[in-house]
């Protein structure tokens, strides 16, 4: 997969040559290129942004340098993009898009092609999304209900949970089928050794051997989870008729 990050602070990015997204880079499974929007500028400034029209506190990014960047990353991958007949995926993250959910970054682990344009100040020209649809599938998509002071590090969260999907980053698939929202739920508790720690014992059924028994009680235990701490994940009758019945231990 290759994914092209456009920012004003590449160094912010310097992250991805770390760990298993730095492994994957190295081993040519993610192709991850950083691209400086300010070299898409033509002025002694390198000028990204201007006020805001209608008045209004902070700037706004400029809609051409983001036009040249995307243009050149465009023209850079159309042989390659040609080859699937697919436009490549232009993720804009920002507070108000919609949510990325481990179901999008599911969805977007089988594009070819993501780019990345990171926002600062109060956001980019909105005329650049409309114009950008021609040559992307552009998606506007926010990592939550708070507001960060620019695109990188929502960028790092998603091109991490969308690029560990991609097969070959994790080394052990199976450890991708049992996480928080794979299914819905969020994951059962976990415990390692030793199995007694500071007055407190790893609950016994984990000791017995018996696998139907564990799974049962892991199912259990992320319904029980999944209620008391993320209700709004379920389906209102199941949370309800909890209610009515009373926690599960
Ligand atoms: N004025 C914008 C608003 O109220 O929607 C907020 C702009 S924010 C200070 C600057 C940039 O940070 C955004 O353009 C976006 O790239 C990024 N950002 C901030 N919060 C985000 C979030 N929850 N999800 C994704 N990106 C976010």
């Amino acid at each position: 997969m290759r994914i092209d990050v456009v920012t004003i602070f590449p160094e912010y990015l310097q992250a991805l040559d770390v760990s298993l997204i730095g492994k994957a880079r190295r081993e040519g499974l993610l192709d991850i290129r950083i691209h400086d929007l300010r070299d898409h500028t033509s002025d002694r400034h390198r000028t990204v942004d201007d006020t805001p029209y209608g008045g209004g506190a902070g700037m706004v990014m400029k809609p051409e340098p983001w036009a040249l960047a995307l243009e050149a990353i465009a023209a850079s991958a159309a042989d390659a993009d040609d080859a699937s007949g697919a436009r490549p995926v232009l993720l804009v993250p920002t507070p108000s898009g919609t949510l990325f959910r481990q179901s999008v970054a599911q969805e977007l682990a089988g594009a070819d092609h993501l780019v990345v344009a990171c926002g600062r100040y109060e956001g980019i020209d909105e005329r650049l999304f409309e114009w950008a649809a021609d040559l992307f599938e552009v998606r506007l998509v926010s990592l939550g209900d708070y507001v960060l002071n620019g695109g990188e590090v929502a960028a790092l969260a998603m091109i991490e949970a969308v690029g560990r999907l991609v097969p070959g980053v994790v080394g052990n698939p199976e450890s991708l089928v049992e996480e928080s929202h794979s299914d819905g739920l969020l994951e059962y508790p976990v415990y390692t050794k030793p199995s007694s720690w500071r007055d407190r014992d790893v609950p016994e059924i984990l000791l017995s051997g018996d696998h139907g028994r564990i799974a049962a009680w892991r199912h259990d235990q992320q319904l029980a989870r999944t209620r008391s701490r993320r209700p709004d994940l379920l389906p209102p009758e199941s949370v309800e008729s909890t209610e009515t019945a009373g926690p599960t231990t």
